[in-house]
């Protein structure tokens, strides 16, 4: 098999390559209920069933009128009060008359603007404008359509969905909507030491904690997963398990495929025909990272140390998820910060290390937390993110700005 180890850049647009690819076979399509398409991937573009807003809507509670009232500072006469949900049903408001209007209601004919209620004094029927007052035509008033027009795309397809979704498709009256059927996603884990976690594990066992890290990375991801039975360090049956894995949309394999002796997931992969589209990344954690397709499903070999199997999951796994879940910009997802201690390191490898990350307004503030290397899942239980070292960095100062990647 030949050796295909890429930068971390190559070996991501590798997997954007493939995921382009998917995004033009598009996954069938269900009508689920508005609030269950939370989180789920758009089918159906979401379209303005009428002009967003419907009429001109104010803005402010305050008082419709003419602009060229406010300037000349005439008192006004009040002919009425309009709140939302109100039309106006008397003739179009002439000059030297004003109507009190509520945020939401729509202004009657004849109003160009809305003098807000802080702004005037009201004595019995009459409006006095406060001095010095000024409006532009069209203040504190969105016209009919501003926001939107009948039939526009409010919400395009392949969107997952975020809580300003759901509000844009419920204005816009989806009691249900079209979305794409979540992928399935198999995860198998290899190794003779696991055991699992309801068992007492004797002294050199560990207990199998990815299965339970992919299939959560899996579902926040958008998919389901297909947690498989643990395949021990035996080509036989590991091929047997990827066998068993065939109905399935993605694979996710964890353990053996370093190049210890017991390491035969590779091996397992290539009998049943499977084609490797890199075998290997320039990055710390997670170089023995393996991507690939088999006949039935592209498959991902991840590194056994948990860390690594997380950090590859991130940035490779969760954008090919996000493609055959037909979503249209996938992750890995990435920010600044300022890294808040000095940092010592060499060039070499692109680094994602566990970091506690204080996302405060100002800039969010980095610290990558010691920690005992990719087997060291307690300190990666305190990180909220990952600092990018680049592969040219050497030593970085506190105040620098690193990237993060987001989890
Ligand atoms: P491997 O990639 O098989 O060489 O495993 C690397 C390290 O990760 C070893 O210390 C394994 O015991 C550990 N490991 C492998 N698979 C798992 C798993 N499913 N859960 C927890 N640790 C694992
Ligand atoms: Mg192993």
């Amino acid at each position: 098999m030949p050796d295909l180890i890429l930068a971390y850049t190559e070996a991501a647009s590798v997997i954007q390559g493939h995921a382009k690819h998917l995004l033009s076979q598009k996954p069938a399509a269900e009508q689920v209920l508005l609030l269950a398409a939370l989180h789920r991937v758009l089918a159906e573009p979401i379209l303005a069933d009428r002009d967003q807003p419907p009429f001109p809507r104010s803005t402010r509670d305050g008082f419709a009128c003419r602009s060229e009232d406010i300037s000349a500072r005439k008192p006004l006469r009040i002919l009425g009060q309009l709140k939302a949900g109100d039309v106006w049903k008397g003739s179009p408001v002439a000059a030297g008359e004003a109507i009190e209007i509520m945020t939401g209601a729509p202004v009657p004919a004849g109003a160009d603007c809305v003098v807000m209620v802080e702004h005037v004094k009201v004595r019995e029927d009459t409006l006095f404008i406060g001095s010095g007052r000024t409006l532009e035509p069209g203040e504190n008033i969105v016209p009919s359509g501003a926001e939107a027009r009948s039939g526009s795309i409010i919400v395009p397809a392949g969107t997952r969905l975020a809580a300003s979704h759901i509000a844009a498709a419920a204005a816009c009256g989806c009691a249900n909507v079209s979305v794409y059927a979540r992928p399935r996603v198999a995860i198998l884990a290899t190794g003779d030491e696991l055991v699992p976690v309801d068992h007492a594990p004797l002294t050199h066992q560990i207990r199998n904690s990815n299965s339970y890290s992919l299939a959560a990375q899996t579902t926040l991801a958008g998919a389901q997963p297909v947690i498989l039975p643990v395949a021990p360090d035996d080509e036989a049956e590991i091929e047997s398990a990827i066998r068993s894995a065939s109905g399935c949309n993605l694979l996710l394999l964890s353990g053996g495929v370093s190049m210890g002796k017991y390491d035969f997931v590779e091996q397992a992969l290539l009998e049943l025909g499977a084609e490797f589209l890199f075998t290997g990344a320039k990055i710390q954690p997670g170089r023995p990272v393996v991507f690939g397709k088999l006949p039935q499903q592209y498959f991902f070999g991840l590194p056994g140390n948990p860390v690594s199997t997380m950090v590859t999951f991130l940035l490779f796994a969760q954008p090919l998820i996000a493609a055959l879940s037909g979503e249209a910009t996938g992750g890995p997802r990435f920010a600044l910060a300022r890294l808040a201690h000095d940092f010592r390191t060499k060039p070499g490898l692109t680094r994602f290390l566990p970091a506690s990350i204080d996302f405060k307004i100002e800039s969010p503030q980095a610290s990558i937390i010691p920690w005992q290397g990719s087997g060291d899942l307690a300190s990666t239980a305190s990180a909220n993110g990952f600092v990018v070292i680049p592969s040219n960095a050497d030593n970085l100062a506190a105040g620098d700005s690193v990237s993060i990647l987001l989890v």
